[in-house]
C-alpha cells in the first residue's frame, strides 16, 4: 500500500482568519499577501512521513461558504482531524469558535476526531485575544492548542497534530 494511513483533515473558522493559507504554507510552504478566496471546495492530497508512519492527507479546505456559515455534513463526514481556527487580531472570530464547535458537533460523523483550535496571524502585532484565553478554551473543550502565523511559521502546526493523531491509531 501507499500509505499506513488516510486522514482527513479539515479545516474551519470565520472567513479571513486564515485558513487558506494555513493550508498553502502547510502544503507548498508558501504565503501569499492576496490569497485569493477559494472557489469551489478545494481538496488537496498530500502525503507525508511522521514518526516512521506513511500518511495519505486528505485536505479539505472551505470554498468561502463559511461567510455565510453554510458548510454542509458532507463537508465534516469523517474527519479525522479538524483544525478550528480563529485570528487572534479578530476579536469576533474567537468569539465565533463556539459556533464552529457546535458544528463540529452537528455534523462530525467521527467520535473520535481531534480537534485542534489554532490562534493564527501572531506575526501581528494589534492582539485581540490573549494565548491564556485560547489556551484555557482548548483545554476546557478537550482540543488541542497552537498559535501560528501562515505568514512567517512553518509546518509544525498541522505536523503535531498529525503526530498525535499516528499515535493514537498505530
Ligand atoms: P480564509 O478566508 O480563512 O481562508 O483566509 P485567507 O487564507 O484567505 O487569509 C485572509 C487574509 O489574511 C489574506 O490576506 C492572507 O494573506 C492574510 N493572512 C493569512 N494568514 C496570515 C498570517 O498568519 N499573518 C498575516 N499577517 N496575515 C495572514
Ligand atoms: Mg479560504
Amino acid at each position: 500500500s501507499t500509505h499506513d494511513h488516510l486522514f482527513k483533515l479539515l479545516i474551519i473558522g470565520d472567513s479571513g482568519v486564515g485558513k487558506s493559507s494555513i493550508l498553502l504554507r502547510f502544503c507548498d510552504d508558501e504565503f501569499n499577501e492576496k490569497q485569493a478566496s477559494t472557489i469551489g471546495v478545494d481538496f488537496k492530497t498530500k502525503f507525508l512521513q511522521v514518526r516512521g508512519k506513511k500518511l495519505k492527507l486528505a485536505l479539505w479546505d472551505t470554498a468561502g461558504q463559511e461567510r455565510f456559515r453554510t458548510l454542509t455534513s458532507s463537508y465534516y463526514r469523517g474527519a479525522q482531524g479538524i483544525i478550528l481556527c480563529y485570528d487572534c487580531t479578530q476579536r469576533s472570530s474567537f468569539e465565533h469558535v463556539k459556533f464552529w464547535q457546535d458544528e463540529v458537533r452537528k455534523y462530525s460523523t467521527n467520535q473520535d476526531a481531534i480537534l485542534m483550535l489554532v490562534s493564527n496571524k501572531v506575526d501581528l502585532a494589534d492582539q485581540q485575544v490573549t494565548r491564556t484565553e485560547g489556551e484555557e478554551f482548548a483545554f476546557a473543550n478537550s482540543m488541542m492548542f497552537i498559535e501560528t502565523s501562515a505568514k512567517t511559521r512553518h509546518k509544525k502546526n498541522i505536523r503535531f497534530m498529525l503526530a498525535r493523531r499516528t499515535l493514537v491509531s498505530a
